[in-house]
């Protein structure tokens, strides 16, 4: 039985590389999305057809193709396309064993996935990234890539992707001996190529159920194995595939072999030699044939064993396969040893053994011990049998403790490589993080100076703002006062005007009074007209006047205290409201307003002009009459009788009115109507005050 095994797992590794080829080119054709070229997709569909039936024609094909298509940007518009183009050109490179060529195709692949985020282009890439290092036999670096690939591939929607990247990863697995994850991919590759119904879809469906049988296979699960071999052999006929049938026979007889029905396991052998024949397939009709022999050998039957077997040795030297040749020769010894001729089947055995011992693998010549142990048992050489069996277990103890060292080994490994590759992309996450926080970082500094920037522009603004607010406040302020000012103040002479009086006498009424019985006679006004002046400007010019008005007002400005109003009351006519004069300062204070006038003469143009003034003094309010009944303007009326008698009883004179003797009502008519009279009447107090002699 060993044989049939050993063999039959042979022949099974040498198929998977051929489906290997077949399957990495048969891919399904899109679906029209923007990023595919449509003409380039059509193209590339014709290369996998023409790659089923003639590779070699296939690859020139696909080089043309390249040459005239390919577009060396990593972002052009049909990237999709584009991907397809550049994985189908680097694995067929690949395939044809020009490496560097292939991994510079790979290398430009893994950059523009770098830039995309298609589900489709990503896996296309990393699918085609994973070939490359399944064909280099890493298995283990290949199962650690497989991680990202299934990622993408969950949100991949084009069949041909789906399809070509279940079916790698199927197979990956399967290398692996994670069978149930080989079996989930192969099933999802099953669905993608359901999912499109072409002259490809039976094939491609025939091509992964064989792949999924195989892998029950792997599970030993015969019966599901074998119904789906069977499905498949009816299938290639009924369709004519019958190219792959060879295989499919081969693996039959191997679940049949296993099921132990060995009858029915003869019959597919016969079978699928007779195919082999037909398909011009000699390595494998050694491989049937050898199979055949080894049934037999089990059955005991070793004339049929015999028979094959021979036929075998003779083509196996045809065709210089050694390998196969010493299988076969060993298979004859041993039938040699069980028909009695048992020195030269022996010797026969050793000779082979010793060519396996030296060119294959302890697991592949260890079985062959306890044939070997069978045949001396069977030629009496029981301590050579023990011998044997003791080597065996020997041999055994060593491969298992290698094996486990190497799982261990590999398991560890694969640890490492895990680990690392996620601590890769932990610190990438962990850079990438502090990439972020520093641009974040950045714009807010950015930020805080552009705000700091806006404070203080918006501040430097106010600030001008505020600057000019304040200048033109002040100005207004000075616009303002220079208003009032000119609106209170008499132009020729700068001193107040009536308005200025108007407006006093309104303070006065509103703070200022004086009640009469507290400061009587607290207040006084004085009306001066100076006398003569229509000769003054007869005589020296209207200029000249003006001229004595302004001195005039100087002097009179002199005389005052700052609390007085000196007011230009009418063209000569002055008005002095007087703050706080006492009824025993009245003559004193006139005397010297007369005396400022008229003791020097106003110099004017070099002429020397002589003037003098006429005046008439009240107090404010008058002999303790309360200004309700005596107000200001009335004060001003008897001011100007007063100062009429000082004009007509001589001028440079004044007339102070400074109290009544009688009561107000008897007197008042008579104040302003006639007041002249009412001194002869002796109603009113009053006192005159001379002016100095004129010069
Ligand atoms: P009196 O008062 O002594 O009776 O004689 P008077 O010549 O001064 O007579 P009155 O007061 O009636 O005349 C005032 C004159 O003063 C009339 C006018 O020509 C003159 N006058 C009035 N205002 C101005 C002025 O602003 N400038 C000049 N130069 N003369 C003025
Ligand atoms: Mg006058
Ligand atoms: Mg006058």
């Amino acid at each position: 039985m060993f044989l049939y095994s050993a063999l039959c797992g042979f022949s099974l590794t040498r198929l998977s590389c051929l489906l290997l080829v077949v399957l990495s080119l048969t891919l399904c054709p899109a679906i029209a999305q923007s990023s595919l070229d449509p003409e380039l997709e059509q193209q590339l569909d014709k290369y996998l057809v023409l790659a089923r039936d003639d590779v070699e024609a296939a690859d020139e094909f696909l080089d043309v193709l390249f040459n005239s298509h390919y577009k060396d940007e990593t972002d052009s518009d049909n990237i999709a396309s584009q991907v397809r183009l550049l994985s189908y050109q680097a694995s067929a490179l690949l395939y044809q064993q020009q490496q560097a060529q292939a991994d510079a195709l790979l290398k430009k692949l893994l950059l523009i996935a770098q830039r995309s985020n298609d589900p489709d282009v990503l896996s296309e890439i990393y699918a085609t990234e994973i070939e490359f290092t399944f064909y280099q036999r890493e298995i283990s670096a290949a199962v650690i890539k497989a991680d990202r690939l299934e990622m993408f591939l969950e949100q991949a929607s084009l069949p041909r992707v789906r399809y070509y990247a279940h079916n790698l990863l199927g197979r990956l697995f399967r290398a692996d001996g994670q069978y149930e994850s080989a079996l989930q991919h192969f099933t999802s590759a099953l669905d993608a190529v359901i999912a499109t119904d072409d002259q490809f879809t039976l094939r491609r469906r025939s091509i992964l159920n064989y792949l999924i049988a195989q892998v029950y296979a792997d599970l030993k699960q015969w019966p599901e194995a074998k119904v789906l071999t069977e499905e498949l052999i009816a299938d290639a006929i009924k369709y004519q595939f019958t190219r792959f049938l060879p295989d499919l026979y081969l693996m039959l007889g191997f679940i049949v072999a296993e099921q132990k029905d060995l009858s029915a396991a003869i019959t597919i052998n016969q079978l699928g030699l007779a195919a082999a024949k037909e398909h011009d397939r000699p390595n494998v009709e050694l491989t049937f044939q050898n199979n055949l022999g080894s049934i037999y050998i089990q059955q005991e039957n070793y004339n049929a064993a015999k028979q094959v077997l021979e036929t075998a040795a003779t083509r196996a030297g045809e065709l210089s396969d050694e390998y196969n040749g010493q299988i076969i020769a060993f298979n004859l010894g041993y039938i040699d040893v069980m028909t009695g001729e048992h020195n030269s089947g022996l010797a026969n055995m050793l000779i082979a053994l010793d060519y396996f011992k030296n060119n294959e693998t302890k697991a592949q010549y260890e079985p062959m011990l306890e044939w070997l142990a069978r045949a001396y048992e069977k030629a009496g050489l029981y301590q050579l049998q023990a011998q044997t069996l003791l080597q065996q277990l020997e041999l055994r103890a060593e491969i298992l403790t290698s094996e486990r060292e190497k799982s261990v080994n590999e398991l560890q490994n694969r640890y490492d490589t895990k680990a690392k590759s996620q601590l890769i992309t932990i610190l990438e996450q962990e850079n990438n993080l502090k990439a972020q926080l520093l641009d974040n970082q950045k714009l807010q500094q950015q930020l805080t100076a552009l705000f700091a920037l806006v404070l203080i522009f918006a501040a430097v603004l106010l600030y001008q703002l505020y600057r000019k607010v304040r200048q033109s406040n002040r100005k207004l302020r000075e616009a303002n006062k220079q208003l009032e000012f000119q609106s209170l103040r008499d132009p020729l002479t700068g001193l107040f005007n009536r308005r200025a009086l108007q407006e006093q006498m309104q303070r006065r009424a509103k703070y200022g009074r004086r009640q009469s019985d507290a400061t009587p006679h607290a207040n006084g006004f004085l009306l001066l007209d100076i006398d003569y002046f229509k000769k003054i400007n007869d005589n020296h010019g209207h200029a000249a006047g003006d001229e004595v008005l302004k001195q005039l007002s100087d002097r009179l400005t002199q005389v005052c205290r700052e609390q007085d109003l000196v007011i230009r009351w009418g063209g000569e006519e002055f008005l002095l409201y007087l703050d706080n004069i006492i009824p025993e300062q009245v003559a004193g204070f006139c005397q010297r307003i007369l005396e400022v006038i008229a003791s020097e003469p106003i110099v004017c143009d070099g002429n020397t002009i002589a003037v003098s003034t006429s005046g008439g003094f009240i107090h404010l309010p008058f002999a303790g009459i309360d200004e309700s009944e005596l107000n200001w303007e009335r004060a001003l009326q008897i001011a100007d009788m007063a100062l009429y008698l000082s004009k007509v009883n001589g001028r440079n004179q004044i007339y102070a009115i400074t109290g009544l003797r009688c009561d107000y009502a008897t007197a008042n008519e008579a104040l302003t109507t006639d007041l002249q009279g009412a001194i002869r009447q002796n109603m009113v107090d009053y006192i005159t005050i001379k002016g100095p002699q004129l010069t």
